[in-house]
Order: structure tokens, then sequence, then C-alpha cells
């Protein structure tokens, strides 16, 4: 499962942030920022952390999605747009070249340690 994949990296990437010097800490609240064309379902890898988070100071944490939305910009006219799935042409100028400026983030802003 894609979301599985995930939930190991972010747990990884979390358990790394953490001070090494702080002993048995236990993460309460954990935030993410996904970009909608990353594919990721929220409720999915909600589950699969839940699951994946066993045994570690993830265990328990609370995990706050952030969905991002997918921004394109025409290289022509510099129109910036947000899209839901299939948008390649400028609505503004009918032109296909263009960059993907978001939406494709997967990335832990940030993570809250229990006092
Ligand atoms: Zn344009």
């Amino acid at each position: 499962m894609h979301e599985m994949g995930i939930a190991l990296q972010v747990i990884k990437v979390a358990t790394a942030s953490i001070p090494s010097e702080m002993k048995d800490v236990r993460v309460e609240r954990i935030r993410l920022r996904i970009g909608k064309l990353s594919g990721v379902v929220p409720d999915s890898l909600t589950f699969c952390f839940s699951v994946a988070a066993q045994k570690t100071p993830l265990e328990g944490a609370e995990v706050l999605i952030e969905e991002v939305p997918s921004v394109a910009r025409c290289r022509t006219c510099g129109h910036q747009w947000e899209f839901e799935e299939g948008a390649f042409m400028c609505p503004e100028c009918r032109n296909n070249e263009l960059d993907i400026i978001s939406g494709r983030e997967l990335e832990v802003s940030s993570i809250e340690i229990a006092e």
C-alpha cells in the first residue's frame, strides 16, 4: 500500500527530529503537509500511521493533515491558478507550457512532544 510506505517514512523523519538527549518522549501531535497531487488519501495515511507508529515515540499521536492545493503557473503569461486534476492548459492564454508550483508536497511540518 502506497500510504504505508509514506507512514513509515514520516515516522522515520519525525523520530530523527527528536533531540537525542530526550529519552522516552512521546509525540502528542504531528502535522503533515500533503499536496493533492501526491495521490495520498489522508484517511488511509492516518490509519497506516496508527499501525506503523506502534512501539515508537509516535504511538498514539494525533495526526493533523493540511492538504495543499494544486497550483500551476503558465510560462507564457505568468497566470497562476488552482486546479483539481488534469488542468494542463492555461485558462488565460491557452498555452500548455506550465509549471506545477505546489501540490506535490509530502512533508512533516511539525511535531509536538508531550510534556
Ligand atoms: Zn497563460
